[in-house]
Formats: C-alpha cells, sequence, structure tokens
C-alpha cells in the first residue's frame, strides 16, 4: 500500500488500536484511560500514561504504513519534536502559573491571618475589615484559578494561560458559578466551599 502518511486519519488509527473516539478526545488503548487521549488532526496525547504521536507514527505501529524515505522519517521526526515542544512548554507554562497562584495563596492567607488579628485587638478596625472583603472575593477565585489548573481541560488551561487579566477573571467567576471545572479527564472537580472567612 503506498498511501502518504498524512492521509491517514488519525481518529481511524486510533480506532483500530482499539480506542473509542469521541470528537477531540479518546479512552486510550494503552493504559486503558478513560478519555484521557485528547487529539487534533494530527497528533495525540494521552494525559495519564503519555503516548503520543501522529497518523503516520501510529500507522507505523499498526502495521499499515508502508517503508519511509529518509526525507519523510525527518519531517515526521520534526514534527514529533515540535509537537514535543509544544506541549513541554504548555507544562511549564502551568507549572509556573501555579507556582506563582500559590504563592499569591499564602500571601492571602497570612492577610487574612492578620486581619483577623486586628479585629480581635479592635472590632471596629477599618483596615481589618476592608482587608477581609478583599480577600473574601480574591481568595475564592484565586482557589477556582488553582482547580482549573491542576485539573481543567487543555482547552480551558489554554485559553486562561492566553487570558488578559480581565479574561481570566471571567473565567474564575464562572468557574465559581458553575461550582467546579470540567477535567481534561471527563470528570467534575469541585472548587470547594467558596465562604473563607
Ligand atoms: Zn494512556
Amino acid at each position: 500500500m503506498s498511501v502518504a502518511a498524512v492521509e491517514w486519519d488519525i481518529r481511524d488509527l486510533l480506532h483500530r488500536a482499539g480506542a473509542q473516539v469521541l470528537g477531540r478526545r479518546a479512552d486510550c488503548p494503552w493504559c486503558c484511560g478513560r478519555r484521557t487521549i485528547s487529539l487534533t488532526e494530527k497528533v495525540y496525547f494521552c494525559h495519564r500514561c503519555g503516548a503520543k504521536g501522529n497518523s503516520f507514527t501510529l500507522a507505523r505501529e499498526l502495521g499499515l504504513a508502508r517503508r519511509m524515505s529518509r526525507a519523510e522519517a525527518q519531517n515526521i521526526r520534526r514534527e514529533r519534536e515540535r509537537a514535543e515542544s509544544v506541549a513541554n512548554a504548555f507544562l511549564a507554562q502551568i507549572g509556573e502559573a501555579r507556582s506563582s497562584l500559590n504563592a499569591l495563596h499564602d500571601q492571602l492567607l497570612h492577610l487574612r491571618d492578620q486581619a483577623h488579628e486586628r479585629l480581635r485587638a479592635d472590632h471596629d478596625n477599618e483596615i481589618g475589615w476592608e482587608t477581609l472583603a478583599y480577600i473574601c472575593t480574591e481568595l475564592p477565585r484565586l482557589r477556582a484559578e488553582l482547580v482549573l489548573l491542576s485539573d481543567g481541560t487543555v482547552e480551558d488551561r489554554l485559553s486562561w494561560l492566553e487570558g488578559t487579566k480581565e479574561r481570566r477573571r471571567e473565567i474564575a467567576d464562572r468557574i465559581l458559578r458553575a461550582g467546579g471545572v470540567s477535567t481534561f479527564d471527563d470528570k467534575w472537580a469541585e472548587v470547594g466551599d467558596p465562604t473563607c472567612c
């Protein structure tokens, strides 16, 4: 069979490998994760076991592709490297965002303790009440963002990463209204009790 790699349909190949494909998600035939594979027209990636590839590598694994020419092999390698570096950059960005949100979270908790202390000393302390009011709106948002970044779908996490400050705020408020986020493995992660003070 002399069909070029690009003509393989990745959905069809995953199906042949034993995966059930639904839209841009699929069950993973390697680790049996439910909906843990994200796929595009060109590449697939399992969030659980790390299985990844493109239509050509998968076709080869399945014994469907003809022998590659050297140029094709180079193209495939370049494409795989590109996909890997995109995935790695994404994970690094997520990691950075999470650690700065975690640091902010700790700061807010510290401020909250200070405000409580002020109010214990003087129940009418205005700075104490203002600080507390600020923290009571910011802390739930921050927690919503942390849940999104650790468990959210790749699409949602990307739109947060690429979003402006206002956009991120909207996303956090939407999560709070819904009470949680859809996760990358097709479950639901609760945000927890938003009352904090
Ligand atoms: Zn897997």
